[in-house]
């Protein structure tokens, strides 16, 4: 979607509607084109649309950055978490061959109380406390089986961590420094824009000019095409007055909802009903002589 395309065409003056003359406007085809300022209006939002996209694709840099390291930063802590898992099971371990250590040392200690016990029941009393301590060293055993077990899954998951890091920090070094050569790119394609933008509101009339920057702040748009008696920025219903007026494409005309600079595409107006040939060559010599009248084919065939 998109203004009428415009092709360079030696520059001509054209009769319309009205009897008036509209100075510098030309011709394509068989068809008068737009008001001037009109046309430098829709070329300048083109501008001004594509430099607020560079300025915030510009600006979010840094925001991009800090995500890309936050990603890394994740798999950072990947293998910081694996590195601890490993680290307490080892800690475990440790404890539970201290326990064992122990639990041996107090059945020594029971077996040798047991020699110089004077009765079955303080004899009876020893052993069953050697009898609990070993199964606290079977316990203690199957814990530590367990944990080096478990010690297999987190070695695996370390490496695994470690090796999304290598990976990740290679893709974070090549995405940042992509976002750096396209944050340059911006800057150098905004440079640019920024004459082509002076260019264009110079040649603008002031009054146009300050309607447009005042909508433009506002909306972030200040054109929209009318179509089918619309205008289709905000979709309301445009008078016929207007919708008349729009369709020349000879002057400035806003929507009055919007607010928005209005322009009539007749490209996209609905395909019309096949013309008689005749009606073509009427048309096409009309387009030859250097005053049109404003198109009266579209006119009659193409109104909805
Ligand atoms: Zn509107």
């Amino acid at each position: 979607m998109g203004p009428p395309q415009s092709v360079e065409k030696p520059i001509l003056r054209f009769k319309c509607r009205g009897g008036r003359r509209i100075p510098h406007a030309r011709i394509i085809g068989s068809r008068p084109l737009m008001n001037p300022d009109l046309e430098r209006l829709i070329e300048l939002e083109k501008v001004d649309r594509e430099g607020l996209r560079l300025a915030e694709e510009v600006a979010a840099l840094p925001k991009r950055i800090a995500s890309i390291e936050e990603k890394l930063a994740e798999h950072k802590a990947a293998v910081e978490k694996a590195k601890a898992g490993i680290k307490g099971n080892e800690a475990g371990r440790r404890q539970l061959e201290a326990d064992i250590k122990g639990f041996h040392e107090k059945i020594a200690k029971y077996r040798s109380q047991s020699s110089s016990v004077k009765t079955n029941d303080e004899y009876r009393a020893l052993m069953h406390e050697v009898e609990f301590a070993e199964k606290q060293i079977s316990v203690c055993e199957d814990k530590i089986l367990e944990l080096m077990i478990g010690l297999e899954t987190e070695e695996k998951a370390l490496k695994i961590a470690e090796t999304e890091l290598k990976a990740e920090s290679a893709d974070v070094e090549k995405e940042k420094k992509e976002a750096h050569v396209r944050t340059a790119e911006d800057e150098k394609l905004l440079g640019g824009l920024k004459g082509k933008r002076e260019q264009l509101r110079s040649g603008v009339n002031d009054s146009a000019l300050q309607h447009y920057d005042r909508v433009m702040r506002q909306r972030k748009s200040a054109i929209a095409e009318a179509r089918d008696q619309k205008c289709l920025a905000c979709f309301v219903m445009l008078r016929p007055q207007n919708w008349q007026e729009i369709r020349t494409n000879e002057q400035i005309v806003m929507c009055s909802s919007c607010g928005r600079i209005l322009y009539y595409d007749p490209a996209h107006e609905a395909a019309p009903p096949p013309e008689p040939p005749k009606k073509k060559t009427r048309t096409r010599a009309a387009a030859s002589e250097a005053a049109v009248e404003p198109e009266t084919a579209p006119e009659t065939t193409s109104t909805p």
